[in-house]
């Protein structure tokens, strides 16, 4: 599939994913946990940390207005269903997240399962959407981003031939088609409510380049596809699910590696293998990396990166307050753009018009917050607005 070059979406600035829990909304959660009837003491928490997290977006300038919320998919589809308390058995233990489970020495959170023919019933997301929407000037509506699940999520997460039950597909291509087929109808949904920007989180992908994920895929005898060839097989599901939307809708991945990162197992030489493929295959429009330091070897497959797609530069720490030199940030920009115009043929400043900053990921990695304050956090965002204004005129 060809496309033309997406601007405005995506922004100079940007943010990815979520953002601090207030202190009310900590408390709403914990008294949803002691009784199940607080659950409208919660809601309506959640949409006041909304609402205030939405308008400090407006206020410090920035247009792809988000709620910071990663809402669930699957469980919306029919064929589908919640197992509380699985057993780790039907996981593959080298999944790093997985790995750091049984570390720690207990089981998987609750998870959710294939168990019958999988089918869009009614979406998922169209009243967390239309919530954000009512809460925002009209001429914000159109930037304003969704982010959604990974189609790849469960299947990547369980061993060999535990996703779905073999009467119920015959193989792997047939549950991806119905995967594929209930995106195509969400995106679509989503549209017709005036969505226009989206973002798709995806944790997995990034897990292809860690060594110690690789090794244990390869030692495990009951896959019957190599590491490599999943990963087509998934940029192939991807496509799939995204082939059909307007062309007026900007679809772009986050690729979340801060469980590898933190674990130190990512490898930035397999990076540069897969990158080719993830930029040149994967018929998205941009592309949120998170960069610790850009440092030239972090950048290098951006030369990878075609002429019709965008990439947004996760270059600011969401997890601790203290605020980065904006010179050193300018520059590992100017040094990106470098990378992009020198294995496109683009100029540097034309290789510029295709790149944009933001934090690295989201502020909340687990349930409590990353260590640092709510005016820290604002801080941050204040950052990667002023660091755009400094680069490009247009935000
Ligand atoms: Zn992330």
């Amino acid at each position: 599939m060809s496309f033309g070059l997406h601007r405005n979406p995506p922004f100079r600035a940007e943010h990815l994913g979520s953002f601090l829990r207030p202190d009310y909304l900590l408390q709403a959660q914990e008294g949803l946990e002691q009784n199940p009837e607080n659950r409208q003491a919660l809601k309506s928490a959640e949409d006041k940390a909304i609402q205030a997290i939405v308008h400090a977006q407006l206020d410090i300038g920035f247009n792809s207005i988000t709620d910071g919320r990663w809402g669930t998919f699957f469980q919306a589809l029919q064929g589908f269903e919640v197992i509380e308390r699985p057993g780790i058995d039907m996981f593959r233990p080298y999944m790093p997240d997985i790995a750091a489970y049984i570390e720690e020495g207990h089981g998987p959170a609750d998870s959710v399962i294939c168990n019958g023919k999988i089918k869009h019933v009614g979406s998922a997301y169209t009243e967390q959407w239309d919530y954000l929407k009512s809460l925002l000037p009209l001429d914000k509506v159109r930037g304003a981003k969704l982010t959604l699940a990974a189609p790849e999520w469960y299947h990547m997460r369980y061993r060999e031939g535990k996703a779905y039950p073999t009467w119920v597909y015959a193989s792997d291509e047939e549950y991806f088609g119905d995967i594929a087929a209930a995106y195509q109808t969400e995106l679509q949904t989503l549209y017709d409510h005036g969505l226009r920007n989206v973002q798709i989180d995806d944790p997995n992908l990034a897990y292809f380049c860690s060594e110690k994920m690789l090794a244990g895929w390869e030692e495990d005898r009951s896959n019957v596809r190599s590491a490599d060839e999943t990963l087509d097989q998934y940029i192939r599901l991807y496509n799939d699910c995204i082939s059909k939307r307007p062309q007026d809708m900007h679809v772009g991945i986050h690729l979340c590696r801060r469980n590898i990162v933190k674990n130190r197992h990512f490898s930035e030489g397999i990076f540069d293998s897969m990158a080719k493929k993830l930029f040149q295959d994967l018929d998205v429009n941009t592309y949120y990396l998170e960069y610790g330091t850009p440092r030239t070897g972090a950048l290098a497959p951006l030369k990878y990166l075609p002429s019709n797609k965008n990439v947004i530069l996760g270059i600011i720490a969401p997890k601790f307050p203290k605020t980065e030199n904006p010179d050193q940030l300018t520059s590992g920009v100017f040094e990106a753009a470098d990378m992009i115009a020198k294995g496109g043929g683009d100029n540097q400043e034309e290789a510029l018009d295709r790149i944009g900053v933001s934090p690295q990921c989201g502020f909340t990695s687990h349930s409590g917050g990353n260590a640092l304050e709510m005016k820290d956090m604002l801080n941050k965002l204040k950052l990667v607005r002023r660091l755009a204004d400094a680069i490009w005129t247009e935000r």
